[in-house]
């Protein structure tokens, strides 16, 4: 596995190997769940990079950048033993100067769910993602299911920016139990582990209603509201895949998103139906 951190020397070694590449973009700390990236990387492409990054700009102040878990040496290891074949592993100022050009995420989708809670968070997503995008470009590249709102607006950026990456969903790899895997899962007690769990039961509870031909979003949010209760909830919302809200769940063409906090740690999670 090469391993690079100057992007003009990662820019030249991918030129000139001219390959088909699949990217993965991460912030380390890496779990099953980017690995599931890899792997799909790996079947769809000759040459996989990844990178870790742990980006600035997308913290707002008083977030967690400082004691995001960093695991530098046993995500080497990962990447090596997953099949990796170039590691990306910049530093800030390999990516960031003082007086920066910046993306914006657009202000209705960018600025809604997430983007309500964190003002900012995807004007910095969106830029990391377009520098990294320009320094590898990969013939495609790899996100979450998990993180729906950051891959609608990563597939919105590449389309409206006429860019030529193909993006690739990828399904949420989840514990035994059902908890999402996540970076910031070490942040949790026991205790808090177990009630990080309401999050997949009041997900489960919706994909039950759905089931049952229950299809009214506000019956199924309510009904969702009332398992997530004791946590604090930022949004409990049914989307369809454009990321419009929709009053009656579309089949094959919904989102149900929920993020809450379990003590200071926000959790995302998701279903697809
Ligand atoms: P992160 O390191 O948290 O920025 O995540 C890097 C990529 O991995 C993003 O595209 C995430 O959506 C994806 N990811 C994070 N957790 C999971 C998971 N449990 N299953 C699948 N993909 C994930």
């Amino acid at each position: 596995m090469k391993i690079f951190s100057n992007p003009q020397e990662l820019k030249i070694y991918l030129k000139e190997i001219d390959k088909t590449v699949g990217f993965v973009p991460t912030m380390g700390a890496l779990h099953e769940g980017h690995i599931s990236l890899v792997k799909k990387a790996k079947e769809q492409n000759e040459v996989v990079v990844v990178s870790i990054f742990v980006n600035p700009t997308q913290f707002l102040k008083g977030e967690d950048f400082e004691k995001y878990p960093r695991k530098d040496e046993a995500d080497k290891q990962i990447c090596k033993l997953s099949g990796v074949d170039v590691l990306f592993f910049p530093q800030a100022e390999d990516i960031y100067t003082d007086d920066e050009v910046s993306l914006n995420a657009p202000r209705i989708r960018g600025f809604v769910l997430e983007g309500n809670s964190r003002p900012s968070h995807f004007d910095g997503v969106l830029t990391v993602v377009m520098k990294l995008l320009n320094i590898v470009n990969p013939t495609r590249a790899y996100f979450g299911k998990k993180d729906a709102q950051q891959l609608n607006l990563i597939s919105l950026m590449v389309k409206q920016l006429f860019m030529s990456v193909e993006i690739v969903p990828v399904d949420t790899v989840r514990e035994k139990d059902g908890l999402a895997l996540s970076s910031r899962n070490v942040y949790l007690s026991s205790p808090q582990r177990k009630e990080a769990l309401k999050i997949v039961s009041s997900l489960h509870s919706a994909g039950m209603m759905v089931s049952k031909n229950i299809l009214n979003s506000e019956l199924i949010t309510n009904e969702m509201r009332k398992i997530l209760a004791p946590l604090e909830i930022s949004y409990v919302e049914i989307l369809n895949r454009d990321f419009q809200k929709i009053e009656i769940l579309e089949i094959g063409n919904s989102v149900i998103l929920v993020e809450a906090k379990v003590g200071v740690t926000r959790l995302l999670d998701n279903i697809w139906l």
